[in-house]
């Protein structure tokens, strides 16, 4: 971003735009409102433009490697189809740099990951998660773990229900729901939000914890950012509150937290090997 506009990018179109629908009585306010609107769309228009200007040279590049090394392990059909990109880059990604995930599921017992989070809460948002014990009947399987997020000044913010496990009748998908919104009461009261973060992970046994690949560990983290955004939201009304926002904007706070999951000074704070306790420094500074 640190070029200038391109030159008669964006207001000759808008006056043509302009000209053309007739509109150039911009103080009326439907029409003035109409052309922010289009400078906001031209904006983002230059914007892309600029990005895939910039990336277009890497990505040919990129295609190069991925083209070499189909041919590498495929001579008889060389061409790159469009399916290939993401198994090619997975394999060279795996060959630069000695991926094998499971290598790296020890140092991720969920154990391990859950402090994690509760580390990187507590430096950023001065946020600290309880477990509680749930009510009689109040969860819906008995795997479920209910979780207060408490913030040091604010006190309880929320209750996320980590529905983690993997079982039978499952939805095979990694999400995060809203039981309950956050709004401000009629009595001034604000009404807590309750949400659950489903996931699929397998289940502990006797001498093996719950393990996670870099991947889960990732997803993990992704669902988390989604369950802070509904418990911080401090909105008047329920059906706007946390991640009901536009979906784009729902994603940045779990993107966000990707960030987080693979920036080895956040991860080497809490992988530790289950059996040892052995510190994933070295592992997470050639992986992530
Ligand atoms: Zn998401």
């Amino acid at each position: 971003m640190e070029s200038g506009p391109k030159p008669q990018s964006g207001l000759p179109l808008r006056e043509a735009t302009g000209l053309i629908r007739g509109r150039h009585q911009h103080h009326h306010p439907a029409a003035a409102a109409t052309a922010r609107h289009r400078r906001r769309q031209e904006t983002v228009m230059e914007f892309l433009e600029k990005l895939s200007d910039k990336l277009s040279e890497r990505t040919l590049k990129d295609f190069e490697i991925i083209r070499g090394m189909k041919m590498k392990l495929n001579p008889q059909n060389s061409g790159l189809m469009p399916w290939d990109p993401p198994y090619y880059s997975g394999v060279i990604r795996a060959e630069r740099y000695n991926i094998e995930p499971s290598l790296y599921c020890p140092f991720f017992s969920l154990g391990a990951c859950m402090e994690g989070l509760n580390i990187l809460f507590n430096k950023l948002l001065g946020i600290a998660l309880y477990a509680e014990q749930p009510a009689k009947g109040e969860v819906w399987c008995e795997d479920v773990r209910k979780l207060a997020v408490v913030h040091e000044s604010e006190g309880l913010l929320g209750y996320i229900y980590c529905d983690f496990f993997q079982r039978a009748d499952k939805p095979h998908q990694d999400c995060h729901f809203t039981i309950r919104g956050g709004r401000l009461k009629e009595d001034g009261d604000y009404q807590l939000p309750v949400v659950v973060l489903m996931l699929n992970l397998p289940h502990s046994s006797r001498n093996l914890p719950t393990l996670l690949t870099p991947g889960m560990m990732e997803n993990l983290f992704h669902e988390m950012g989604h369950a802070m955004h509904s418990m911080l939201g401090r909105t008047r009304y329920q059906h706007v509150t946390g991640t009901r926002c536009p979906t784009d904007f729902a994603e940045v706070p779990s993107i966000l937290m990707e960030y987080f999951a693979n920036d080895y000074r956040v991860v080497n704070q809490f992988a530790r090997h289950y059996q040892t306790g052995q510190v994933g420094k070295l592992i997470c500074n050639t992986v992530l």
